[in-house]
């Protein structure tokens, strides 16, 4: 009988996609294999299948199964059930999951561009058409798959280029990550067999006639440390070669005979010795076990907990305890992390105890390693601990008892754009109970959803209020800049309060953080004749002023722009700068603090992977004296010789418009001032604001989050938010800014007559253009008792009615919920 399949394909459209079979295939594919199938007039995908049956599709002329790609299923059952529950509750289309959870290298398809790998050495001769793909491509610096097909006159090439991928001849190419390269160091060490000091005894004793080697050799020992460690230094290559005075030719004679090899190592990477040298855990303090004996008491009663302790409370070691007791019971854990900012300190911390168990999976990462890492965790030697950010909830996990997500109050853990518009630490929970896992949300400041559930009994929930040794937590100091301004008492970004502790500490070789929220010079230009401000030509945003690129970009869409010769209202020819960015902090401190070292991290100088791991590195060693910074310095970094944080500008936050506002001001201030403090020592938050009154400021002083949680949650109540509402935003977007307006009126009204009241808008957003498409934006609000799966149902239908009208069919409607 005739086969067909159900596929996905990483499109955004509603629905799987029904092809046959080939008659001539008589393994029927399993749920989760890839195939590869025709869409459109010439394109084709990589799509997964879903299920296979034998009913004939009615109505339409059903295409062929181009071919099968796998074996074995790459995703498993549970992986199936998240992108069903992702799509049903986040709106959006198992299209849009599938294109988010895979990897490129799992889902090529015509359009995709790849390159040649030039250190690709094969094992053994490939086979003739594979051959002579690679010989078409190692001729061109990219191509299409379609173009590749066209060149080499070989039809349906996808399998063949996915067997060079898995080989790694080739590449799939990554315009977004073009950036990341790792940089790699050639470094020299002692083959396997020659690492016996009795082997190397003879073999030095040996090498008399040939004292070039012989000294080559003698220096390695010595450079790497031989004699005295268990664990060999790393040894450069171009270090040994000019230590010894010898040649290349020199060392090849010693790596033919297998004595000496040389390897590549990643500069930034965790040395090679580290992941041998497997510590054992640090025992937990008394807090510590206590908390952790509450959490796994918890978890016989409840599935999620809240493990709210804080700054530097020990937290992650308790993670620790908890993962390797997960793994005891041969259950494989998920640890999440916002983003990449915080993984380099935790990953050492882990590698230590886990070593080989642990991998690491992060969108900075080249395609090729998280598809390996993909594969891996199919196989049947998978890694037990996975660190990971977002994304990493896709991964297939076979035996998943438990998830860490760590900072669970961050906002970063939903993604934005595009669809699935989807929030990590939800989803985590969501994939833990599929396999009957238990989750554990850890922050020392908890969003106010959790810290709700936690005390209605729905997660249970663990404190822990001292630190670890007992530091104190730093003493929170406010500034009233309002008045000393009004007095001219200040110049610049700094009070005189701020500037005295700053020399002090650095008097005393401490090290100083600044925190202030926003990247680049100046977040606007403005003519000082008539007060024309430069704008986006596609976006309603004024141009951050960026001086070390001396260029003005817009940081919603990304376009730079040239700094005007002269005002085109006035022609004036003066332009000044308002606001403060992390940039024009830097310039000041520098003025400040002549011959003191300082460093900036925010989004523009952390593009690489290594470039964040080197501020890290040098400020962790004490190269580095001031670190100037955006939210990416407030998240979970352990520095112990921080004395004083200074808080530029706490009004940015506190009056930015969003309901979480304060939320997120107290969150950001308390997780910044927790970086201050060491041994033996309070630290010091310098707190400048022109809101003394303000709740929050008082609440960040006190360090009191109960109570700033409490007032926040009687607000939310009050104004009908979250968790007491759910919100759902529905976003019409067109570059026709009468038609989005019209459509907008027309779906509020539309839904105002089904949900009532509950419909609020349609409004414009802060920013009501983006990349020249008019956005215009519906709130719905829902009791959260009421039933989501219904709204979500009107909701769609609702828009299809709407989406039907001739006049708004090329309209883009999306929705958002739960936002951030
Ligand atoms: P948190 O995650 O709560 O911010 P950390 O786990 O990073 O706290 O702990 C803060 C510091 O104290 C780290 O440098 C950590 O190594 C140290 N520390 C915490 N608990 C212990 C412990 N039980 N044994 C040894 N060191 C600990
Ligand atoms: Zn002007
Ligand atoms: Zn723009």
């Amino acid at each position: 009988m005739k086969k067909y399949v159900d596929v996905i394909l990483p499109l955004p459209l509603p629905g799987c996609f029904t092809y046959a079979l080939p008659d001539e295939v008589t393994n029927l594919p399993l749920p989760g294999v890839r195939v590869v199938v025709p869409f459109g007039k010439k394109k084709y995908y990589t799509g997964i299948v879903r299920n296979v049956h034998s009913n004939a599709p009615e109505g339409y002329e059903i295409k062929e199964v181009f071919s099968i790609l796998d074996e074995q299923p790459i995703l498993l059952p549970q992986q199936f059930k998240l992108w069903e529950w992702l799509s049903d509750y986040y709106l959006c289309t198992q299209g849009d999951v599938c294109k988010a959870a895979l990897p490129s290298g799992l889902k090529l398809e015509s359009e995709t561009v790849v390159v040649y790998n030039p250190d690709f050495e094969a094992d053994e001769v490939l086979p003739e058409k594979e051959q002579k793909i690679l010989d078409l491509l190692s001729r061109e610096e990219e191509l299409t798959i379609t173009k590749l097909e066209k060149q080499s006159g070989y039809k349906h090439i996808l399998p063949l280029v996915k067997s060079l991928l898995n080989k790694e001849a080739l590449f799939v190419k990554e315009e977004l990550r073009k950036s990341y390269k790792p940089k790699t160091e050639t470094k020299v060490r002692l083959a396997e067999k020659a690492t016996s000091p009795m082997f190397l005894k003879i073999f030095i004793d040996a090498l008399k006639r040939a004292p070039k080697q012989q000294e080559l050799l003698l220096k390695y020992l010595e450079l790497s440390n031989y004699a005295e460690a268990t664990y060999p230094k790393e040894v450069l290559k171009k270090e040994l070669l000019k230590s010894a005075s010898a040649t290349q030719a020199a060392l090849n004679v010693l790596v033919e005979k297998n004595v000496l090899e040389v390897y590549q190592s990643e500069v930034g990477r965790l040395e090679k010795h580290l992941e041998n040298h497997v510590t054992s855990l640090n025992p937990l303090n008394r807090n510590q076990q206590c908390a952790h004996d509450e959490i796994v008491c918890s978890f016989e009663k409840k599935n999620v907990c809240l493990l709210h302790g804080v700054t530097s409370s020990g937290k992650t070691e308790i993670y620790i305890h908890l993962i390797e007791e997960a793994i005891r019971q041969k259950k494989q854990v998920l640890y999440l992390l916002p983003e990449i900012a915080l993984t380099t300190q935790i990953t050492e911390r882990l590698k230590r105890v886990f070593s080989a168990k642990l991998g690491i999976y992060h969108s900075k990462f080249p395609d090729a390693e998280r598809v390996e890492i993909w594969q891996k965790q199919l196989s049947d030697d998978s890694y037990a601990v996975i660190l990971g950010v977002r994304s990493s909830i896709f991964l297939p996990f076979k035996n998943l008892g438990l998830v860490i997500v760590d900072e669970e109050h961050e906002n970063t853990y939903k993604q934005q754009d595009p669809a699935p518009r989807y929030h990590a630490r939800n989803a985590a929970i969501v994939l833990a109970s599929f396999y009957g896992a238990k989750t554990l949300l850890g922050t020392a400041t908890p969003s106010v959803e959790s810290y709700y559930n936690a005390i209605h009994g729905k997660y249970g929930l663990v404190e822990l209020k001292e630190r670890y040794q007992d530091i104190k937590l730093p003493e929170v100091v406010p500034v009233d800049i309002k008045e000393l301004r009004r007095k001219r008492r200040i110049v610049g970004a700094f009070s005189p309060y701020l500037l005295k502790q700053m020399r002090e500490a650095l008097e005393r070789q401490e090290q100083i953080i600044l925190f202030q929220n926003r990247r680049g010079f100046a977040p606007m230009m403005e003519c000082k004749t008539c007060g024309w401000v430069p704008k986006c030509q596609h976006c309603d945003v004024s141009l951050t002023y960026h001086k070390e690129l001396n260029q003005m970009t817009c940081h919603y869409c990304g376009a730079a722009y040239q700094l005007p010769k002269a005002c085109p209202a006035c022609e004036g020819t003066e332009l000044r700068s308002k606001g403060y960015g992390t940039e024009k902090i830097e310039d000041e401190v520098k003025e400040l603090f002549p011959g003191v070292t300082v460093a900036r991290m925010d989004l523009d100088t952390t593009r690489s992977r290594v470039a964040y791991e080197k501020i890290i590195a040098d400020f962790e060693s004490g190269k580095t004296k001031i670190l100037i910074g955006t939210q990416m310095i407030s998240k979970g970094l352990d520095f112990d010789n921080v004395s004083v944080v200074g808080i530029l500008d706490s009004d940015t936050m506190l009056n930015y418009p969003d309901f979480r506002s304060h939320e997120r001001a107290y969150q950001l201030m308390a997780q910044v001032s927790g970086r201050a403090g060491r041994k033996n020592k309070q630290g010091l938050v310098v707190l400048q604001t022109r809101s003394m009154e303000h709740a929050i400021i008082h609440q960040v002083m006190t360090n009191d989050y109960e109570q700033m949680a409490e007032h926040e949650l009687a607000e939310r109540q009050l104004f009908k938010y979250p968790p007491f509402y759910r919100l759902i935003y529905v976003y019409l977007k067109s570059r026709n800014a009468e038609l989005v307006n019209q459509m907008a009126y027309e779906m509020a009204a539309r839904l105002q007559a089904i949900f009532n009241n509950r419909i609020l808008g349609p409004d414009k957003p802060p920013v009501a253009r983006v990349q020249t498409l008019h956005i215009r934006k519906i709130m719905v609000k829902i009791e959260s008792e009421a039933s989501v799966a219904n709204a979500k149902e009107l909701l769609r239908r609702v828009q299809q009615e709407m989406l039907c009208q001739e006049q708004y069919k090329s309209m883009i409607v999306y929705y958002d919920v739960d936002p951030m």
